[in-house]
């Protein structure tokens, strides 16, 4: 049998094409162009690259054989994932390459703000000898607050153990079995920011963890407080923390990221009490070598007809049923969105339920790891996929339960889906016969699109009431597109769907939360 062609186009470790060896042809072909690489593509099962070598649609129409493009690293900005996902191309990445190696920068940029050494290092290279003036302190029976206990996180917390290091986390999305296997204790952000000696930031950059520590955070910290980013420049406020690191708020920051990268008119780079460094987070010999050697045993696999796991595309369906399920995966994207949202604290539970003509259909597992995929991708850094969304659910605790009814209320076909949180529960309905339409929500019938800014409320029937949260979005100049009520009987519960034009700041809602006859507000941009 022939055997099977990889090109390697970007310089990768060594351990890797060693790997790959054993069972392909491998040319190494580290300096080939773009043009050259649209024409040589088409006799190759496999491509490696780092980040040198673009796989772009032209390079993807002409290869013929290829049946995996494989990033040996973490970002694939540099593949088109879509194109390859349209001509059933597997694109795999080595995420969990870089966990330890950026879990150990932030180590070290802890260790060297405790004990200042790096200022230290200054003064004593300019032949100084100044004992007191690096005071420093031990870790051991400090604080340490983790925002975001994800890979690299978990890391952390677990070397901070070894330092006896109390670990106090605060990530919505993980449950407290998970954070108790880690020796770390759950809280709320305010908690971890007032009660951590050193706050360490692991979240992805997203909408909602942008400038997520600003003035209002560093005001809660204690004034002997450090904080570390080696996440993604944004989500600290640098303008903020400059103004807190002056003024004394905090004793002090550690930052591999920044809000642009190089930071050259930062005017954090002049101050004492900063460790910065140049977004080396990720940049170790290990880190490229595992990153070379996960992908060589992804594109290995694949060869020998195994399930690789870290595939960023979805699995290829027959066009028959992908055009058959496409609303329904659209709608299940929807319906996850606004959940995810409108959800409080770490999901616990999610539970599916096809109705009506999708009861029988016999791939409703597609649209299940839409939903998941789509809920864990807003709340994750690592790419969640078709074909990992369930394995990740599941490895973050949550119990997922699919189930079919025939009885559709009158739809041809309906998906609920319900998700459980800590503290909430709340289910939503849609259809899409037509066009995605979302019909129930928990157990009030509405008929909304699903697009736009809305604000749903719950509240006691009573006249005056909608009135009432109308002139506080009005108060605040926000203006209402679309009105839906739903209601099971006069002067009960009900609920309201807002569509309005501009986005509601949180504090609009929780003015709304305060009003007189309702119950609870939530915010979903879709
Ligand atoms: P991950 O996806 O494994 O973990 C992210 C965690 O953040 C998850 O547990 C998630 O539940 C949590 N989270 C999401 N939104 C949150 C919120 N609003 N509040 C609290 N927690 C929230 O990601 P990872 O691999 O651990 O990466 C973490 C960060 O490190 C990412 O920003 C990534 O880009 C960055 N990173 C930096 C470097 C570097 O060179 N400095 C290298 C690799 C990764």
């Amino acid at each position: 049998m022939e055997k099977m062609k990889v090109i390697i186009a970007d310089q990768i470790n060594e351990k890797g094409i060693e790997n790959l060896k054993e069972v392909a042809d491998v040319d190494v072909d580290t300096s080939i162009t773009q043009e050259e690489l649209i024409d040589k593509i088409k006799d190759f099962d496999a491509i490696i690259v780092r980040s040198r070598t673009k796989v772009t649609r032209n390079v993807i129409k002409s290869a013929d054989k290829l049946k995996i493009i494989a990033r040996a690293g973490v970002g694939v900005d540099n593949v088109d994932i879509e194109a390859a996902t349209e001509k059933g191309i597997m694109v795999v990445n080595a995420p969990e390459s870089t966990s330890i190696t950026v879990a150990e920068h932030a180590m070290g940029l802890i260790l060297s703000l405790a004990r200042k050494i790096q200022a230290a290092d200054k003064s004593v290279k300019e032949g100084k000898w100044e004992k007191s003036k690096f005071m420093g302190i031990e870790l051991a029976g400090k604080t340490l607050g983790i925002i975001g206990m994800g890979r690299i996180g978990s890391q952390v917390a677990s070397r901070c153990k070894a330092f006896n290091m109390d670990i106090l986390v605060n990530d919505p999305y993980i449950t407290e079995e998970v954070a108790s296997k880690l020796g770390a204790r759950i809280v709320d952000k305010e908690t971890l920011l007032k009660d951590a000696d050193v706050i360490t930031i692991h979240v992805p950059l997203t909408p909602e963890t942008k400038h997520s520590v600003s003035k209002k955070e560093f005001d809660m910290m204690k004034n002997s407080a450090f904080i570390i980013n080696c996440a993604r420049g944004g989500i600290i406020n640098e303008d903020d923390l400059y103004d807190a690191l002056s003024d004394g708020e905090i004793a002090g920051a550690g930052l591999d990221v920044f809000e642009n990268e190089p930071p050259v008119d930062s005017p954090l780079l002049k101050l004492d009490n900063v460790v910065l460094t140049p977004h080396i987070g990720a940049s170790t010999r290990e880190a490229q070598r595992d990153a070379a050697i996960i992908v060589a045993n992804e594109v290995k696999k694949v060869f020998m007809n195994e399930a690789p796991k870290n595939v960023l595309n979805m699995p290829v369906l027959d066009p028959e049923t992908f055009q058959a399920i496409k609303p329904y995966m659209q709608l299940s994207e929807k319906l996850a969105d606004f959940l995810i949202q409108a959800a409080k604290g770490n999901i616990t539970e999610v539970d599916i339920t096809y109705c009506g003509e999708l009861a029988e259909f016999p791939r409703t597992d597609i649209l299940s790891r839409t939903v998941l995929k789509e809920m864990l991708n807003s709340i994750l850094e690592e790419p969640v996929n078709m074909i990992n969304a369930p394995t990740i659910a599941k490895n973050r605790g949550i119990v997922i339960t699919e189930s079919q009814r025939s009885e559709a209320e009158g739809y041809k076909s309906l998906v609920k889906v319900k998700i459980k949180s800590e503290r909430s529960e709340m289910s939503i309905e849609g259809t899409a016969t037509k066009e995605p339409r979302i019909v129930r929500i928990d157990e009030y019938w509405v008929n909304v699109k699903p697009k736009g800014i809305m604000v749903i409320t719950r509240y006691k029937d009573i006249p005056g009431t909608i009135g009432t949260i109308g002139t506080k979005l009005g108060e605040h100049g926000i203006n209402i597109a679309k009105m839906q009520v739903g209601r099971e009987a006069p002067g009960q519960e009900a609920v309201m769907v807002v569509t309005v034009d501009q986005k509601v700041p949180s504090e609009v809602i929780d003015n709304i939360r305060k009003l007189e006859h309702v119950y609870d507000a939530v915010y979903v941009q879709l």
